[in-house]
């Protein structure tokens, strides 16, 4: 039966929504995550039972106020619910049942001011939030250190298994929210019988997925370090030795395989590297690689619809990367005929695509990082956020005919603040 949001609920969803979410750096995760101990998870579980159903929350709330009528489209609406559902499921997650003195030693670390409870936390369990203002210190920081060299009773182990369960199957609840909201679109375009996207729908996507990266990346991280907390270069699903040439070959080998199997055998340009061999730094390795991937299916793209198919040689696209001290900067160049200026602004925009438009199917993309060649028209806007969601970003310089460069800079200091709104 489908899920339906009841009024209680919705009722607690609105209080929730007015705590403000706490933002973690890649660089607080390294730290938190290494080796970590069950009592190191069972903080971490608990920083997740507090803050998903607030970040949740406030994701309900915006699907609440879109603006015009895009809120009542049928795909939309499922969304709401599973978000919904999401948030019901962590806050009817029962708490551990732990010992006195365990519970003591979760908090209290004497020596170690950052693991002191700040007074004014936002506890949205708590009756009253009207007292509840801004912490001072990031909630999160009571369990971004570790208190180690203690035994950790069964309990807490079944805690963190049963928790981290329930989290996994919301992230997977959660797989098609890409192509659901974006039928919502379609649903709402045709609703009002135009093709345009109003800017304000525009800033709303680029919001609402960030916010899902986010949201993705702490469930991501939690799972993995309870799966398999101690894997060489890992933290979870961070690696601290990410090899972008080894990155870049494997994104190119997996677009130019894409690209033979729709435009034919042979018919996938070539592309060189320029990159030390040994270039690595912290990232997350499969967010890197979605972003090259789609930038160099562009590339591709681009150069076999110029060329047309019976050439004996396109110009290769040449990937080349630059290692500054704050920055890795990745610029891929083609020679594939650019983008009229007109366009530039729209290549940014979620559903933009001069490919033939491809069907959405929320069961075919059951991940985030399996794609056609092109026609969604998602590659840019949604490499763009991954891009700034740990502090980099994504430029486009075209000249139209001759070709495009794309820069893909990456923050290697990786401390920057997440972004949330
Ligand atoms: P899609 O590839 O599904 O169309 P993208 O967001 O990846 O969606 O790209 C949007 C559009 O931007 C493309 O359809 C294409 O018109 C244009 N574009 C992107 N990259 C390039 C490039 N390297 N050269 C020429 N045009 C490009
Ligand atoms: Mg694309």
């Amino acid at each position: 039966m489908a899920y339906r949001i009841t009024p209680q609920v919705y009722e607690k969803i609105k209080h929730f929504a007015r705590f403000p979410q706490t933002g973690v750096s890649l660089r607080q995760m390294v730290m938190f995550g290494q080796n970590p101990s069950q009592g190191t998870l069972l903080r971490a579980s608990q920083f997740l039972a507090d803050e998903l159903p607030i970040r949740i929350a406030h994701r309900v709330k915006e699907l609440d106020n879109l603006p015009h009528n895009l809120g009542e489209m049928p795909s939309i609406v499922r969304v709401k619910n599973w978000y919904a559902q999401s948030f019901e499921d962590l806050v009817n997650f029962p708490k551990p049942e732990l010992p006195q003195s365990i519970k003591e030693r979760l908090f209290v670390n004497s020596n170690n001011s950052a693991n002191k409870l700040p007074d004014n936390v936002p506890n949205p369990s708590a009756t009253s939030i009207t007292t509840a203002a801004k912490p001072s210190v990031p909630i999160g920081h009571r369990y971004y250190s570790n208190v180690d060299g203690i035994e950790w009773p069964p309990e807490v182990r079944y805690y963190n298994e049963k928790f981290t369960k329930m989290i996994e199957a919301i992230k997977r609840r959660h797989d098609p929210v890409v192509t659901t909201v974006a039928q919502g679109i379609n649903e709402y375009k045709k609703h009002k019988e135009s093709d345009v996207i109003d800017i304000d729908i525009q800033a709303f996507l680029d919001r609402f997925y960030m916010s899902r990266i986010g949201i993705r990346i702490l469930i991501g991280q939690h799972v993995a370090l309870n799966r398999s907390p101690s894997r060489s270069d890992y933290v979870g699903i961070i690696c601290t030795k990410t090899n972008i040439a080894q990155t870049v070959q494997e994104a190119a080998d997996n677009a130019r395989f894409i690209c033979e199997e729709y435009y034919g055998l042979f018919r996938a340009p070539e592309i060189s590297l320029h990159c030390p061999n040994d270039l690595t730094f912290t990232y997350v390795p499969t967010h890197l690689s979605h972003m090259l991937f789609e930038l160099l299916k562009n590339s591709l793209r681009a150069l076999v619809e110029l060329f047309g198919d019976d050439v004996d040689e396109y110009p290769p696209i040449k990937v080349i990367v630059a290692e500054g001290k704050e920055d890795i900067t990745i610029k891929i160049s083609d020679e594939g005929g650019g983008i009229p200026r007109r366009n530039i602004p729209l290549v940014w925009t979620y559903m933009y695509t001069t490919a033939e438009t491809q069907t959405l199917d929320p069961n075919f993309s059951q991940s985030d990082f399996k794609a056609p060649m092109a026609g969604f028209g998602y590659g840019l806007p949604i490499s763009r956020l991954y891009a700034r969601y740990f502090g980099g970003d994504l430029k486009l310089i075209s000249m139209e005919g001759f070709g495009t460069d794309v820069y893909l800079h990456l923050n290697r200091i990786s401390n920057s603040d997440e972004p949330l709104h």
